[in-house]
C-alpha cells in the first residue's frame, strides 16, 4: 500500500475506535462522543470519551459540562511532544471549546466522523481563516457509513440537549438518522 492508502486505512480504523468509545460513554451514563489522539507512526497517545455524567477521578476529568471527549484526551496526554505530527480523531465535530483547544495545542490534523450542525465549531469558526487554526488541517466526515453511524448514535443526545433550533438543524442535516428519534 502507498502512503495515501495507509493513511486512509488508519483514518477509518481510528474513527471506528472513536465511535466505539462514544458508545462506551453512552453506556456509562455520559454523552456518546469519543476521541483518539494518534502519533505519526499510528501509535495511540491517548483515548478519551465524554464523561459529563460520571464522577471526576484521578485519571479522568468528569462531572462537569466541559468534560468532553477531547478534553479527556488532552488532560491524559499532558504536555504534547511535536503536536504538529499528531492527529485527533473524534466521533463528532468538536465544539468551540474542543476545536479551540485543538488549535491552541497546534495539532497537525483533526478528523471527525460526523458533523454537528448545532454544537460544532465549524459553524462558528471559519477554520481556514482563523489565525490560530493555521496549523491544524481539518478532515470532516471522510466516510459516509461512519458518518451515518455517528449521527444515529448522537441523535438522541442532540434532541435531549439542544434547543429546538439545534434539533431542527440536526433534522435538516441528518433526516434519515433523526427520523423517529
Ligand atoms: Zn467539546
Amino acid at each position: 500500500m502507498d502512503q495515501q492508502q495507509d493513511r486512509e486505512v488508519q483514518d477509518r480504523q481510528f474513527l471506528q475506535e472513536a465511535l466505539r468509545l462514544a458508545r462506551e460513554g453512552q453506556a456509562a451514563g455520559s454523552s456518546p462522543v469519543g476521541a483518539v489522539l494518534v502519533d505519526a507512526q499510528g501509535q495511540v497517545v491517548a483515548r478519551g470519551r465524554n464523561r459529563t455524567g460520571e464522577p471526576f477521578g484521578p485519571d479522568h476529568v468528569g462531572h462537569a459540562s466541559v468534560s468532553h471527549a477531547e478534553m479527556d484526551v488532552f488532560f491524559q496526554a499532558g504536555k504534547l511532544k511535536d503536536p504538529e505530527t499528531l492527529t485527533l480523531y473524534t466521533s463528532l465535530e468538536p465544539c468551540l471549546m474542543c476545536g479551540g483547544a485543538s488549535a491552541l495545542l497546534q495539532l497537525g490534523r483533526l478528523v471527525w466522523a460526523t458533523d454537528d450542525p448545532w454544537g460544532g465549531s465549524g459553524r462558528l469558526i471559519r477554520w481556514e481563516d482563523h489565525p490560530a487554526m493555521q496549523t491544524t488541517r481539518v478532515t470532516p466526515t471522510p466516510y459516509p457509513d461512519l458518518e451515518h453511524e455517528g449521527a444515529a448514535l448522537f441523535a438522541t443526545e442532540a434532541k435531549r440537549a439542544f434547543p429546538e433550533e439545534g434539533w431542527s438543524l440536526w433534522r435538516k442535516r441528518y433526516p434519515q438518522e433523526t427520523e423517529g428519534v
